[in-house]
């Protein structure tokens, strides 16, 4: 069975976790609104108590204590869960990753907010 304490499986539950936070930052909306801060906000505190690799999960959350997230748009939001990744990239002596092509490396063209440019056909 799949134990967390296994690296394989360690690695692999991080790395579609990172393509999930990555993915759903890249799609947050680029003014979001009161609600929509406080959704990112809580879902990353909840990530980081629930989050099944106790040791990671403990990290993370002297993280988020460090670094708050940044949730008051799109961009501010991308750039600071790269930055959050690449605290965990250092610390398990990893490659730091250039943050500045962050947008189109995780756009996966499946947006349904409506806050974007072409909001009136969203209805569709
Ligand atoms: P990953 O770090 O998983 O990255 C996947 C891909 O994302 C990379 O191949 C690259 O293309 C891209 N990428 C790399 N850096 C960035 C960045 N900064 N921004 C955007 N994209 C990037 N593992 C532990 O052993 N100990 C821990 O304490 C630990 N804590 C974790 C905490 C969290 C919240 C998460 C989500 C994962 C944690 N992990 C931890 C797992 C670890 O971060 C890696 O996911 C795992 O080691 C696999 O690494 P990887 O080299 O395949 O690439």
């Amino acid at each position: 069975s799949a134990k967390m304490g296994n690296a394989t499986q360690k690695a692999e539950l991080g790395r579609s976790t990172w393509k999930l936070l990555h993915t759903m930052t890249a799609q947050y909306p680029e003014h979001p609104t009161t609600e929509e801060r406080k959704a990112l906000q809580q879902f990353f505190m909840l990530l980081s108590r629930l989050y099944p690799c106790g040791e990671c999960a403990a990290h993370f959350q002297l993280l988020l204590k460090r670094y708050p997230p940044q949730t008051s748009s799109k961009i501010a939001a991308s750039q600071w869960a790269c930055a959050i990744h690449n605290k965990v990239n250092e610390r398990l002596g990893k490659d730091i990753f250039d943050c500045s092509n962050i947008q189109e490396k995780y756009d996966c063209g499946c947006n349904t907010t409506e806050d974007e440019n072409d909001s009136s056909s969203s209805s569709e």
